[in-house]
């Protein structure tokens, strides 16, 4: 199942928010969630328009697909 990605404010790396799309719909997340980059290791908050599916970053309708899919209606 592809990870939930975002870019790390300080580095400007992508990494994982250690979500994947099967846990929620991104669209959903829309309180921010914070964890601890991997990269930095400082913690950052994201919201589902911040993140992004891992391997769809040049395929915004496979992003699209996978969200319609995720979602439970
Ligand atoms: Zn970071």
């Amino acid at each position: 199942m592809p990870r939930i990605i975002i870019d790390c404010p300080t580095t400007g790396a992508q990494v994982p928010t250690g979500h994947r799309t099967q846990d929620f719909a991104l669209s959903a997340v829309v309180e921010p969630r914070s964890f601890r980059c991997p990269v930095c290791h400082e913690v950052h908050a994201w919201k589902g328009e911040d993140a992004r599916i891992e391997g769809a970053e040049h395929e915004r309708a496979s992003l699209s697909a996978a969200l319609d899919s995720s979602l439970p209606n």
